[in-house]
């Protein structure tokens, strides 16, 4: 569900900053992207886990330069290959990647998660004349040549950039070779492919038990403080819709603005996914319903 975040005042912008950024759309509207995606309220466990990595991660690469952070993605895509690109150093280091039917997708938001092994903790445990271990030695030496112009420092900094992206608490790098020894299982597409074929080595490895930030709360508090261009929000703004006014939004979504409602929209996956499922009931209500020459007057 995409939401116009104009219509429900979300910028407050004024015309001419408005006007200011008009010969340059695509980059307004990734930057309105990014930042509804900072202030949505975590809807589930994943969600919340979700939202945690996104911060952590933002914290881990303030010290790096855009153009810095370029060169790694280059590095990790070319790593990966044509066919297994990623946009962003998030997208990389998913852990989430490896969680088919997570309970976490369908529980409340929380602070403590199971997450599978990651595939450099999977690797201490396969046996050396396995599959895997042949994949995984490859996959080193790859990485190990591809990151030749890389300085020390910088292959740490990336690493550290991994393990923040992983939320993993545990690792420690003891230089250079550790450090793309991570990176190159832990990125690797084919040891991907191999998980997707045959997942019984990370399933066999003991989960990670990961505690981390109440992010609903932190995102509720920064929601009230308001530091960025955001309207302050209030306590109605945090009330999910009651069921019969998702039905009354789906058939005319003019209510939504009307009742001054529409700003709880912004910052909830959970009413987003109700409406939605609602405007396709009755889309398709409207459509069986249609008269068959309804169109040809159009
Ligand atoms: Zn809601």
């Amino acid at each position: 569900m995409r939401v116009r975040l104009t219509e429900i005042g979300f910028r407050g912008k004024t015309s001419v900053e408005a006007d200011k950024e008009m010969h340059n759309p695509t980059t307004d509207i990734e930057q309105m992207i990014q930042e509804l995606n900072e202030i949505q309220l975590p809807g589930s466990l994943m969600e919340s886990f979700d939202a945690y990595r996104e911060d952590i991660l933002r914290s881990a690469t303030r010290e790096f330069t855009s153009s810095q952070l370029n060169w790694y993605l280059d590095l990790l895509n070319r790593f990966r290959g044509p066919d297994d690109r990623k946009d962003s150093l998030l997208d990389v280091f998913d852990p989430e990647m490896y969680t088919v039917n997570h309970p976490a997708w369908d529980s409340p938001p929380g602070t403590r998660i199971q997450m599978p092994a990651l595939t450099s903790e999977v690797a201490r445990l396969a046996d050396r004349n396995s599959e895997f271990a042949d994949l995984a030695r490859e996959e080193i030496r790859v990485f190990y040549k591809l990151a030749e112009s890389f300085a020390d420092e910088e292959v740490l900094g990336l690493a550290r950039i991994a393990q923040a992206a992983l939320v993993d608490q545990k690792t420690t790098f003891h230089g250079r070779r550790d450090a793309i020894r991570y990176l190159a299982l832990n990125a690797s597409a084919l040891l991907e492919d191999l998980w997707a074929e045959d997942d019984t080595l990370w399933l066999r490895a003991p989960a990670r038990q990961i505690e981390f930030e109440d992010m609903l709360a932190k995102r509720q508090t920064n929601l009230r403080l308001s530091e960025t261009s955001l309207p302050v929000f209030e306590d109605k703004d945090f009330t999910c819709y009651a069921e019969d006014e998702i039905r009354a939004f789906a058939f005319d979504i003019r209510k939504l603005l009307l009742a001054g409602r529409a700003r709880h929209l912004a910052i909830c996956p959970r009413c987003q996914r109700r409406l939605e499922y609602w405007t396709g009931l009755v889309e398709r209500f409207e459509q069986a319903t249609a008269l068959p020459d309804a169109t040809a007057d159009a």
